[in-house]
C-alpha cells in the first residue's frame, strides 16, 4: 500500500462510526468520537484510521425538541421543501429564509397531486412562490411528475427534504431511491426506536444523478429558527429588493426612511399578501428575539 491518502465522502453516520466513500469507489468504516462533529456529505481524507475533515460549503442546522442545535449534513447545494394540502401554513417562508441563509438553493415540492383538493393548493403555491423557486408537483403514492424532479436532482444537486409531518417525506425518497425502504405513515417509529438509539443519516446518490440526504431528525423536527437579519434579507417575494439595496444595510423594511422594500410595495412589485406576511413572522421572531432575551437577563 502507498501512503497516498485518498479523498472520501461521508456517506453514512452511525454515531460511533462513519462509512466513508472513496473516489476509487471503495468504502469503509471508519471509527469516530460521538461529538466529532463529523455529517453526511462531509468530504474527508483518511490515513490508517485518523481522519481528517475538509473544508464545508455549506453547512445545514436543524433544532432538536429541546432547542439543541445540530448539523444535519454538509455541503448540500438544495433543500426541498415538501407540502400538501392541509399542512400547517407559516413553514413555508421560514424554510425558504432558513435555506437561503445556508446558502441553499430552495425548491418546493407540492405532493398528494392526486388528491382533488391539491389543485388549489397548487394554484396557490405558483401564485405566492412561482417567481421565487421552482416548483414542482407530484404524487409520491402515484409516482407521477417525479421526472422534472429527477432531472432537476440529476444536475449535480445534493439535496435534502424538509416538511411537517405526514406531507409524504418517506413516501417521496421511496420513490426516488426504490432501495432506501423507509416506513411510511409510522410517526411513532421514531420514538419507539428509544430515547438513546442513534438514528443512521445516510447519502444516496440517485441512479440519474444527483444526491439526496436522509435525516429522520431532521425530517421530523426541522429547521433553526431563523434571525430578524435573515428574515429580512431573505424573504420570498423580496427578491427585487437585492438590485435595490434599503438605504439602512440592517433595514427590517417596518417603516424606516429609504426603504427599498417599501417601495417596491408601493410600485406593486411585491404583493402585499407578501409583505403582510413578512410583517407577521417579523413580530413572531421579534416576540422570540425578546422572550430569549429576558430569559439571558434572568440566568
Ligand atoms: P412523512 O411524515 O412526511 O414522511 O409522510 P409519509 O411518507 O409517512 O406519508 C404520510 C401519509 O401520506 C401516508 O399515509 C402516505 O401513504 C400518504 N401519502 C404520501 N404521499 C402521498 C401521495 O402522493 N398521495 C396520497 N394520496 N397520499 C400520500
Ligand atoms: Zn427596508
Amino acid at each position: 500500500m502507498s501512503s497516498f491518502t485518498p479523498n472520501g465522502l461521508i456517506v453514512a453516520h452511525h454515531g460511533i462510526s462513519v462509512e466513508v466513500f472513496f473516489e476509487n469507489s471503495q468504502r469503509r468504516m471508519v471509527r469516530v468520537k460521538r461529538n466529532s462533529g463529523h455529517v453526511v456529505g462531509d468530504n474527508v481524507t483518511v490515513t490508517g484510521e485518523v481522519l481528517k475533515r475538509l473544508p464545508r460549503r455549506t453547512e445545514l442546522q436543524r433544532r432538536d425538541a429541546r432547542g439543541g442545535i445540530h448539523l444535519v449534513a454538509a455541503n448540500l447545494d438544495v433543500l426541498g421543501i415538501v407540502v400538501a394540502p392541509q399542512s400547517p401554513g407559516g413553514f413555508i417562508d421560514r424554510a425558504i429564509v432558513a435555506a437561503r441563509s445556508a446558502k441553499l438553493l430552495p425548491f418546493l415540492v407540492v405532493n398528494k397531486c392526486d388528491l382533488d383538493g391539491t389543485a388549489e393548493l397548487l394554484a396557490e403555491m405558483n401564485r405566492v412562490y412561482g417567481r421565487s423557486l421552482p416548483i414542482f408537483a407530484i404524487s409520491a403514492k402515484k409516482q407521477s411528475g417525479l421526472d422534472r424532479l429527477v432531472k432537476f436532482l440529476s444536475e449535480g444537486h445534493r439535496g435534502a427534504f424538509v416538511g411537517t409531518t405526514g406531507v409524504g417525506k418517506s413516501s417521496l425518497l421511496n420513490a426516488l431511491c426504490p432501495n432506501i425502504d423507509l416506513k411510511v405513515g409510522s410517526v411513532s417509529d421514531y420514538k419507539s426506536m428509544g430515547r438513546h438509539t442513534t438514528t443512521v443519516s445516510t447519502l444516496h446518490a440517485l441512479s440519474g444523478g444527483g444526491e439526496l440526504v436522509d435525516t429522520p431528525g431532521f425530517r421530523d423536527f426541522g429547521l433553526v429558527d431563523i434571525s430578524i437579519e435573515e428574515l429580512a434579507e431573505f424573504f420570498p417575494g423580496f427578491e427585487d429588493h437585492q438590485e435595490a439595496p434599503c438605504k439602512f444595510r440592517n433595514c427590517r423594511h417596518h417603516s424606516e426612511p429609504g426603504c427599498a422594500v417599501l417601495s417596491l410595495v408601493e410600485q406593486g412589485r411585491i404583493p402585499l399578501e407578501r409583505y403582510d406576511t413578512y410583517m407577521e413572522i417579523l413580530g413572531e421572531v421579534e416576540k422570540l428575539r425578546a422572550a430569549a432575551r429576558s430569559k439571558e437577563w434572568k440566568n
